[in-house]
């Protein structure tokens, strides 16, 4: 096992362990945003048939093609179908029917002029009522077409699209309410570190409260996948071991945050170097060095740094990919934008270190990225107050106010084009 890999390496090395869970069917509402695991049909046509786009008269282009300001044709209206109705009668030459929207255009009719430009010459514009024509109608003008969304059989959504919210009417206008899609990943999140206590104790001398469990069950949710936030485990090999024992056998992905390092009390090394397969343990990034994983039992178990933000951006880089891949999605990459310094950065660093930083627009709508001043590790409100974070590449070349520099956007889809 290399000491250091990069971040790209460490991404494929974990997405290289995970495969997209066991498909089950679940209700439309419940698939928005995510994966569809089967191509999807529709029952019917979409539309059933050709209806009318407008409120007003159906007719047959024919006999308005000679129709001028000058020249009005006049027709008899026949009949009205409004929608949800249907009007199966014949329609000579020289009739029309008034028409509503969503109705079935009449067999003989192949044009519908709105009512606005319809003059009524007699009656009420209802049926036994002449009305006058003066512009000639294109064919099939107004006309919605049978089949213009989709044909029966036709695949609508396929296999790997993203089930959108309009696409849930999509869906639901075919017949379709429930879909086959990836089941969630559950994931354990355990929190390490004999200093912890649960947020809602006071900690008393020496002790923080467990912060990091909360923020990675948040990132998991936001990833699609189910979290549960186990006990806090303390700094001992035996009860760590305990955890992800029971865990690896619970879960489909373990995480735990702290004593990744190489201090008297890390143990998720060796913990799962013990159990399982041992293989990561270092990521050329910054905040977050200390990133281990491991397979144990056959479940993948990522052991991040405690320091909030270290974990944070190591959940962020790759775990988040990992958890995606296992419910089918095929883009890893969160939107990046290009964008001017606000000031200068100094990098005494040489791994790749990534900035918490506020994107914005200035007047003359350029993209400007001010990264937060204090860049301490130790701190989840300086990412609250951020929307990207800026990459900082790896090396040692400072950047100087007004450069550019690349920077990876928070809490966007991955699936947006921006
Ligand atoms: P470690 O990776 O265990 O050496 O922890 C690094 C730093 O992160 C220490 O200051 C820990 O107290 C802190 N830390 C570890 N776990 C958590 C947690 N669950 N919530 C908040 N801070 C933590
Ligand atoms: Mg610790």
């Amino acid at each position: 096992m290399p000491d250091m890999i990069s971040l790209e390496e460490a991404r494929a090395l974990v997405l290289s362990q995970v495969e997209a869970l066991p498909v089950e069917t679940v209700s439309i509402l419940d698939a928005v945003g995510r994966v569809a695991a089967a191509d999807l049909r529709s029952d019917i046509d979409i539309s059933p048939f050709a209806h009318s786009a407008m409120d007003g008269f159906a007719v047959r282009a024919d006999d308005l093609a000679a129709a001028s300001e000058d020249a009005a044709v006049e027709l008899d209206v026949i009949a009205e179908v409004a929608a949800g109705e249907t009007y199966d009668g014949p329609m000579a030459s020289g009739q029309c029917v008034r028409i509503m929207t969503g109705a079935p255009v009449p067999d003989d009719a192949d044009a519908v002029v709105k009512y606005e430009v319809v003059g009524v010459v007699s009656g009420d514009g209802k049926p036994g009522s002449r009305v006058s024509f003066s512009h000639p109608a294109q064919p099939r003008a107004n006309i919605r077409e049978a089949g213009e969304e989709a044909k029966a059989g036709e695949v609508i959504v396929e296999a790997g699209e993203v089930i959108s919210t309009a696409g849930v009417g999509f869906l639901a206008g075919c017949g379709i309410l429930d879909v086959p899609i990836y089941r969630r990943p559950r994931v354990a999140v355990a929190a390490i570190g004999s200093e912890l206590v649960n947020p809602d104790e006071l900690p008393t001398a020496g002790k923080i409260r467990n912060s990091n469990s909360y923020a990675l069950a948040a990132c998991v949710q936001a990833a699609g996948g189910v979290p549960t936030i186990l006990p806090i485990v303390e700094d001992t090999h035996e009860a760590l071991a305990q955890v992800v024992r029971e865990a690896t056998c619970d879960y489909d992905f373990v995480i735990t945050s702290g004593g990744a390092s190489n201090g008297d009390f890390d143990f998720i090394k060796p913990v799962v170097e013990d159990l399982g397969e041992l293989l990561m343990t270092t990521v050329n990034m910054r905040p977050g060095k200390a990133q281990t994983f491991g397979i144990v039992q056959g479940t993948p178990v990522f052991g991040l740094p405690g320091n909030p933000a270290a974990a944070y951006v190591g959940f962020e880089m790759i775990i988040r990919p990992a958890l995606r891949k296992m419910q089918g999605y095929t883009h890893f990459e969160r939107p990046r934008v290009v964008a001017k310094l606000s000031r200068d950065v100094k990098k005494n660093d040489p791994r790749r270190i990534f900035l918490r930083s506020t994107l914005y627009k200035n007047d003359e709508g350029d993209y400007v990225v001010a990264p937060a001043k204090n860049q301490s590790s130790g701190l989840f409100g300086v990412i609250q107050r951020s929307n990207c974070m800026a990459i900082m590449p790896e090396g040692l070349e400072s950047r100087s106010a007004g450069s550019l520099i690349e920077c990876v956007l928070l809490d966007v889809a991955e699936e947006s084009s921006l």
